[in-house]
C-alpha cells in the first residue's frame, strides 16, 4: 500500500437516544426517534496512525446523560492503534464530545484551527448558550498543550501528509474543520460535525447547535465538493454509518466500520 493511500476507521464509543425534532434547526414535524452515535476516527497507513477527535470520557458523558459504551482508547486498541504511539491528533472542533480524554495521547501533537481556539477562549464563551457544548476542562487542557509545545495551529486549509488534509468550514462551531483522506475508493471527507447526520447535509437542514447557519450550509456544499461523491462524505454522528460500511472483523460489528 502506498504511503499516500490511507485506511479509514470509525469507532463508536457512545450513544444518545433522542427525537428528530432535536436534530434540525426549527424542529421536525415527523417527531420520530433519531438517536446519535459518538465516534472517533483513525486514519491509518502501513507505518502511521493519525486520530481524528478524542471523544469524551465516562464522567463527562454521564454528566450530560449520554450512554458511554467504551473508552475511545480501548476502541482504538481493538483496531490495532496504540494511543501511546499516536503522533498526530486532529481535532475537528472543541465541543466536549470531540476533545476529551486529554491524557490518552501522550506523544501526540494536536491540530486545531486558530479560529476554534480563539472562539473557545474568547468573549463569546461569556454566553451560556454558546458555551454549552464546551467543557471547561477540555479548553484548559488544550491551553496546557499549547504551553507545552504540543499544539499546531491551522488557518483554513492545510495538508497534514500526502493524501490527508484539513479544511475549515466553521458553521456548527466557529473554527470547525473537516478532514479529507485519499483512500483506495477515492477521496473521502470526514465531515465530523460539519454534518451530524446524512439528513442534515442531504436536506440542507442544519443541526440546531450552530455558530453560523450560513457557514453550516456552505460547509455541506464544501464537503460534497471535496469528496469523490456524496457517498464519500461521512457525517459525524449518524448511526447509519455503521450500517452502510462493513466491519473489519466479526467481533467489531456494530461499533467499528471501515470507511475506505
Ligand atoms: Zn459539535
Amino acid at each position: 500500500m502506498g504511503n499516500d493511500v490511507w485506511q479509514l476507521f470509525a469507532v463508536k464509543y457512545a450513544h444518545h437516544h433522542r427525537m428528530s425534532s432535536e436534530n434540525f434547526l426549527g424542529g421536525d414535524s415527523h417527531e420520530v426517534p433519531m438517536p446519535l452515535d459518538y465516534f472517533v476516527w483513525a486514519v491509518v497507513s502501513a507505518d502511521r496512525a493519525i486520530v481524528v477527535d478524542t471523544g469524551f470520557d465516562e464522567f463527562s458523558g454521564s454528566r450530560r446523560g449520554r450512554n458511554f459504551l467504551r473508552s475511545p482508547g480501548e476502541g482504538l486498541k481493538a483496531i490495532g492503534v496504540d494511543p501511546a504511539k499516536v503522533e498526530d491528533v486532529l481535532i475537528s472542533h472543541m465541543h466536549y464530545d470531540h476533545s476529551g480524554n486529554h491524557g490518552l495521547f501522550p506523544a501526540a501533537r494536536y491540530h486545531l484551527q486558530d479560529r476554534e481556539m480563539s472562539y473557545c477562549t474568547g468573549r463569546l464563551m461569556g454566553h451560556a448558550a454558546l458555551r454549552h457544548p464546551f467543557d471547561e476542562e477540555d479548553v484548559v487542557a488544550m491551553v496546557q498543550k499549547l504551553f507545552r509545545g504540543r499544539l499546531v495551529f491551522h488557518d483554513g486549509d492545510d495538508q497534514i501528509a500526502p493524501g490527508l488534509s484539513l479544511h475549515r468550514v466553521g458553521g456548527h462551531s466557529m473554527g470547525l474543520q473537516m478532514v479529507r483522506v485519499r483512500t483506495r475508493r477515492g477521496w473521502v471527507v470526514l465531515a465530523s460535525d460539519a454534518s451530524h447526520f446524512y439528513a442534515n447535509m442531504e436536506q440542507g437542514r442544519p443541526f440546531p447547535v450552530v455558530y453560523s447557519v450560513a457557514e453550516t450550509l456552505e460547509g455541506y456544499r464544501r464537503a460534497y465538493e471535496l469528496a469523490d461523491s456524496r457517498d464519500h462524505v461521512i457525517p459525524g454522528h449518524d448511526p447509519q454509518v455503521l450500517e452502510r460500511y462493513p466491519s473489519p472483523a466479526p467481533e467489531l460489528k456494530g461499533w467499528v466500520a471501515r470507511l475506505d
